[in-house]
């Protein structure tokens, strides 16, 4: 049966794909795909695993002490009887045969499947026999990753699809966090659809960098979609089309073409420089998360990279977290990739929605704060271990002595936390100095995105080169909206007055002070703000490289003065978006046709038409 889902809009596309739901606590399972040679042997895997678990429970059976409680035993049998079940093994087995999945893709896709049927029945003690079959999926999945059957999963280099013919997948979950997310990085998913988060979650800015089309918030999409069943996700409309008939995803298909082609039209504007037309220079930069991004923003004509968020390099690493000489050869990679043009390194920003797996004390603390979007976060939390922020600040500075570094500062609120990074920065100096390792020379400029930063901004002014707001957290913290919680999505506003008053004092105050201003926020790389932004004086946008093209094509068609002269206007309405309209309307008027982007049609009408 056809049905649409609502969520929201986070990156671009139309994305056609079999659905693979993943449990959120099972999401680091591994998936890929077997070739056909491989998959008598994949089977075996998963029987060795049946067989090593059935051990296992049966001894634990044998050596229950007499005075264990009866029903002990009788649980043990009912993992037994689960662990042998057809429903399970039998139906694990035809996943990898039919789809080529690896055993734990193949055992968890089965879970969903058989989590759902239990989920359903209206006797009670057998809906909670879930919970039981959930334990010993965990136990086939631990004997596996582990390798105690013997046989190791594939190399990571042997992963990948068995055939072109295979069908294209999406993922669906509850919530994926952003190091999960970036797993999945140039794999095997076309798209993403989770119940929870919101625009500007980290987890959207992930799926946002990986260029695939992504729908958030999409409330019960994990319990309404089932495993295998098609869908077409639209990332512009934030809708999700399940189990949609042949026209519908021609007509998808079509429009999935007509978008490519227009994508494609625009990447000609790529290396050609920006400027408005009247003659303002623009600077479009990159926000990168891995040094490997370094590349594609090379290739979508970035003139530096705005923001490097380091504190990716800090997840996914199971227990480590990177010494200095690891995250100098990583830095090192990304000033190197980038030619001698600036790369803006900001120093970690954990906490909130961006969890390390490793939980040192102050983590602890943390995780366990009532709201850790206002708890130990970003330079907070820096400050809060100072050897590895000095680590830090040490691999940075070496990295400076091959191309041009800026360190930026994340969530700076107090000149207290200026003047300890200071002394954090002075000492790193001395520690290099005393080793006698070479280092180069480093603008330093904050964050601001805290409404504090930008109210006392003069301050702030006197002890950096540049400032780049963070506009993300700016509206979440203005307008006190948790910005990753779907619940109060819709009041995640940045047309709101108090939000536009902040950006503009800041853009204007710093260019007072001779300093530079950037925005690396989502704000910049959405082209509803391009003339605004410009119109505010603002010459620097940081954001995703994909995004670039878009950016350059509004900039290009901008007359940076009649716009200024429109900003007052907008700043005191009530309603800012709508004067924002009124005046690109007045400004089209009184000037010859812009360059023309091919137009794009809605999704939305067609997807309404269900
Ligand atoms: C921001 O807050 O706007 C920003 C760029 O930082 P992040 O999204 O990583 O919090
Ligand atoms: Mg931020």
């Amino acid at each position: 049966m056809t049905f649409q889902l609502f969520g929201l809009p986070v990156s671009r596309g139309v994305a056609i794909g079999r659905a693979v739901l993943v449990a959120s606590s099972r999401i680091d399972v591994a998936h890929y795909y077997v070739g056909e040679e491989q998959v008598e042997a994949e089977i075996d895997r998963l029987r060795k695993a049946r067989d090593l678990v059935a051990e296992g429970l049966g001894t634990m059976k044998r050596d229950l002490p007499p005075e264990a409680p009866a029903e002990l035993s009788a649980l043990l049998d009912v993992h037994l009887m689960l662990l042998h079940d057809e429903t399970l093994t039998g139906a694990t087995k035809q996943w990898i045969r039919e789809r080529h999945y690896n055993a734990e893709w193949a055992l968890s896709a089965q879970l969903e499947v058989l989590a759902r049927q239990f989920d359903e029945m209206e006797d009670e003690y057998l809906r909670e026999r879930k919970a039981d079959l959930e334990q010993v999926v965990e136990r086939l999945l631990g004997v596996l990753a582990r390798g105690e059957d013997g046989a190791s999963a594939l190399p990571a280099q042997q992963r990948g699809p068995a055939d072109a013919d295979a069908d294209p997948l999406v993922l669906v979950a509850n919530d994926i966090s952003p190091a999960d997310m970036l797993q999945w990085k140039g794999g095997l998913f076309l798209g993403f659809v989770t119940d929870v988060g919101g625009k500007t979650s980290h987890t959207a800015i992930v799926a946002r960098s990986m260029d695939i089309p992504a729908v958030v918030g999409a409330r019960e999409a994990s319990r309404l979609i089932r495993q295998d069943d098609w869908l077409v996700i639209d990332g512009d409309a934030g809708t999700v089309i399940v189990d949609p008939p042949p026209s519908v995803i021609a007509e998808y298909r079509a429009l999935k073409r007509s978008r490519d082609a227009s994508r494609a039209a625009l990447a000609r504007l790529r290396h050609l420089p920006a400027v408005t037309l009247d003659g303002e220079s623009v600077e479009l930069l990159a926000n990168i998360e891995q040094p490997g991004d370094a590349a594609a923003a090379l290739e979508a004509g970035a003139a530096g990279i705005g923001l490097f968020r380091s504190e990716f390099l800090f997840m996914n690493r199971d227990g480590d977290l990177p010494g200095e000489d690891e995250q100098f050869e990583a830095y090192r990679t990304a000033v190197e990739a980038m030619r001698g043009l600036p790369v803006t390194i900001r120093t970690v920003d954990v906490g909130a929605d961006k969890a390390l797996d490793r939980m040192s004390a102050n983590e602890l603390r943390h995780e366990h704060a009532l709201n850790p979007a206002l708890g130990l976060r970003a330079i907070r939390w820096s400050l809060s271990e100072p050897g590895m922020f000095r680590q830090q600040l040490r691999a940075i500075l070496r990295a400076a002595a091959h191309g041009k570094v800026r360190i930026l500062l994340p969530m700076v609120a107090h000149l207290s936390e200026v003047r300890q990074t200071l002394d954090a920065l002075a000492r790193a100096r001395q520690q290099l100095d005393d080793a006698g390792r070479s280092y180069g020379p480093v603008e330093i400029g904050a964050m601001v995105e805290v409404p504090a930063a930008a109210l006392v901004l003069p301050a702030f002014l006197r002890h950096f080169d540049f400032v780049s707001i963070g506009t993300n957290d700016l509206i979440q913290y203005t307008l006190a909206i948790d910005r990753a919680d779907e619940a109060v999505a819709h009041l995640y506003n940045p047309w709101h007055p108090a939000v536009l008053q902040l950006v503009a004092q800041t853009i204007s105050g710093a260019r007072a002070a001779g300093k530079g201003v950037s925005v690396c926020g989502e704000m910049a790389g959405d082209t509803a703000f391009s003339e605004l932004l410009l119109a505010m004086g603002l010459r620097s946008f940081s954001m995703h490289p994909s995004q670039i093209v878009a950016v350059k094509e509004r900039v290009l068609a901008t007359e940076a003065r009649r716009w200024s002269a429109a900003l007052p206007r907008i700043l005191a309405a009530d309603d800012p978006e709508r004067e924002c309209a009124l005046a690109a309307g007045t400004i089209a008027q009184e000037k010859a046709p812009a360059i023309g982007a091919v137009p794009v049609r809605s999704a939305t009408a067609s997807a309404a038409a269900l």
